[in-house]
């Protein structure tokens, strides 16, 4: 599993485009192409691990470092009152790109996930 290669791979070999939000020598972050609600951010390790448990403690760190920086830039930018972080592992949990990611999906007033998340 985790030597598939994925869509995400593609996305940062610059085989297919994203719109970009951040990068740096570990951690990728970009639009989600299908956006549950505005300014959906996905961040990815650039480490190719299918799950989080698989992660190296380097990319553990970059991400763990990036992460609520990005959230207040995605809540600058879109003016959100809230958002969730979710990281889905495995098939059962509806992870469908398997390449470790974090999901910042931003909230301006309405309740919940947003539609399109199941809870696993
Ligand atoms: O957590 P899960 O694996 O279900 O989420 C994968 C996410 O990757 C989806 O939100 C999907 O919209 C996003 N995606 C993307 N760009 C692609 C393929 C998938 O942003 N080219």
């Amino acid at each position: 599993m985790t030597q598939t290669r994925t869509i995400f791979d593609r996305i940062l070999e610059g085989e297919i485009p994203c719109h970009r939000v951040y990068e740096d020598e570990h951690v990728l972050a970009f639009l989600d192409i299908g956006p549950l609600s505005e300014g959906h951010t996905l961040v990815i390790p650039k480490e190719r691990k299918a799950f989080l448990h698989e992660l190296s403690d380097e990319s553990a760190a970059a991400i763990g470092r990036v992460l609520p920086r990005l959230a207040r830039a995605v809540i600058q930018a879109t003016g959100a009152t809230a958002y969730n972080i979710l990281q889905n592992n495995g098939a059962e949990a509806h992870q469908a790109v398997f390449h470790v990611h974090f999901h910042i999906i931003p909230k301006r007033g309405e309740r919940g996930l947003g539609v399109g998340w199941r809870p696993g």
